[in-house]
């Protein structure tokens, strides 16, 4: 006998595995299938390459869900200040928490930390049951919804399946949901050092040609996570080159910031590219997260996006719980999510553009621009207030 569930989700990463306890913790029975769990951190275990900045907005939803406690057990960093500057020029913006009257901007916090902290939580919630290791295997229309098969050659019975199974979605092939992809012909590089300076609970960003270096604040206060943009062929370079000249190059990028770099972990280099699903949903599929969209790291803001997705996917199903799963209550949702993240996704690759010309004019209006929203303290709060996820 196949097992029934209301839903099935594909993938319990950070997006998924919200999801997953939205859902259960409103008493929906929930299936989540996932490669690979994460596995608890050691004491003392060095810092994950993969992190994410968390808006205070993805800090409520964590909260409803109660696994923030599980993240802040672990470990975390608030950020109290940003600075964005531009490597040709003087233009240079700082925002404050305390200017806005906030403790922090936000918080650094490695994936792991966010997807252990939700399988916790996961674990008790009686409605949730999460197979691992498995794999989506496919799925076919019955008269009450869908089968789902796994990997290991079960089948789950269910009313409504999920993406949220990452850029390379399985589920959105299924479904033969087109995506249109822009190859940026970049890599984020991304490593952890340690800096001689402390990095002052403020996230670093310089804009240069080649793309924007962010040097990101982890719990050591001398600890930094980097995402460095670069053309391709210049990221694979810095990966392989020898250490003692790759921490000089970087230290160099970040304009002495946080004087020499001391120490760096492995390198690794993720290809970036912008993807946006032609539609979020189909008959029972629905895609939220990476499976719907991905966009330029530059603002740290994919899993931002991913959480404001099922906080609304969530709200519209279980709103409407007599239609759960209907076509209507899934189009309810692209409707609400598909703007705010098309807006994202052409911000963010407007500001890569404007940030990566080197004509004199582009040069002059960046540092003016930088210098004079700085200058502006309505403006500058009310991007603060966006990039925090509360305006
Ligand atoms: C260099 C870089 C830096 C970034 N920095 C930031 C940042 O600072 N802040 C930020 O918000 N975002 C950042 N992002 C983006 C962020 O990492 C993604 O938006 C986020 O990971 C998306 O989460 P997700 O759960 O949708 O997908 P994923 O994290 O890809 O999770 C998908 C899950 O599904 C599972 N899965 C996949 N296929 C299957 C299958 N067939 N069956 C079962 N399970 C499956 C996977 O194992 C995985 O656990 C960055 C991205 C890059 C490349």
């Amino acid at each position: 006998m196949s097992e029934y569930f209301d839903v099935v989700i594909v993938g319990g990463g950070m997006v998924g595995g919200a999801l997953a306890a939205l859902l259960g913790q409103a008493g929906k029975r929930v299936a989540v299938l996932e490669t690979a769990l994460a596995t608890e951190l050691e004491p003392n275990s060095p810092y994950e390459l993969r992190v994410s900045a968390l808006s205070r907005a993805s800090e409520h939803i964590l909260r409803k869900v109660k696994v923030w406690e599980g993240i802040v057990k672990r470990r975390s960093a608030p950020y109290e200040s940003m600075v964005v500057w531009d490597s040709t020029g003087s233009g240079e913006i700082r925002f404050d928490a305390a200017d806005l009257g906030e403790t922090d901007l936000g918080h650094i916090i490695e994936n792991r930390v966010i997807q252990l902290a939700l399988q916790e939580r996961l674990l008790e919630l009686d409605a949730v049951k999460v197979f691992s290791p498995v794999q989506f295997k496919n799925a076919s229309y019955t008269d009450k919804g869908l089968s789902v098969e796994l990997s290991t050659g079960q089948i789950l019975e269910t009313a409504l399946l999920v993406g949220a199974d990452g850029a390379k979605s399985a589920v959105r092939d299924w479904a033969a949901i087109d995506i249109k992809v822009t190859d940026y012909a970049q890599q984020g590089l991304v490593c952890v050092v340690q800096t001689e300076l402390p990095h002052q609970w403020t996230a670093w960003q310089r804009f240069m040609p080649t793309g924007p270096l962010a040097f990101l604040p982890l719990p050591d206060p001398q600890c930094c996570s980097i995402v460095w943009t670069l053309p391709a062929d210049q990221a694979d370079a810095y990966v392989l080159q020898a250490e003692s000249l790759f921490k000089q190059h970087l230290a160099q990028a970040l304009d002495y910031r946080l004087g020499q770099v001391l120490s760096v972990s492995e390198r690794a280099a993720f290809p970036l590219k912008g993807r946006h699903a032609a539609q979020y949903c189909a008959e029972r599929v629905v895609l939220v997260g990476d499976a719907a969209h991905t966009i330029h790291p530059l603002a740290g803001q994919g899993v931002n996006l991913g959480l404001k997705d099922v906080a609304e996917l969530a709200e519209q199903l279980l709103q409407d719980s007599q239609h759960w799963a209907s076509f209507k209550v899934l189009r309810r949702y692209e409707r609400a999510r598909k703007a705010d993240n098309a807006l994202t996704l052409h911000s963010m690759e407007g500001f890569s553009l404007l940030f990566g010309n080197n004509m004199p004019v582009w040069q002059l209006l960046r540092n003016q621009g930088l210098s004079l929203v700085n200058q502006m303290s309505w403006v500058k709060g009310q991007l603060a207030r966006h990039a925090l996820g509360v305006g």
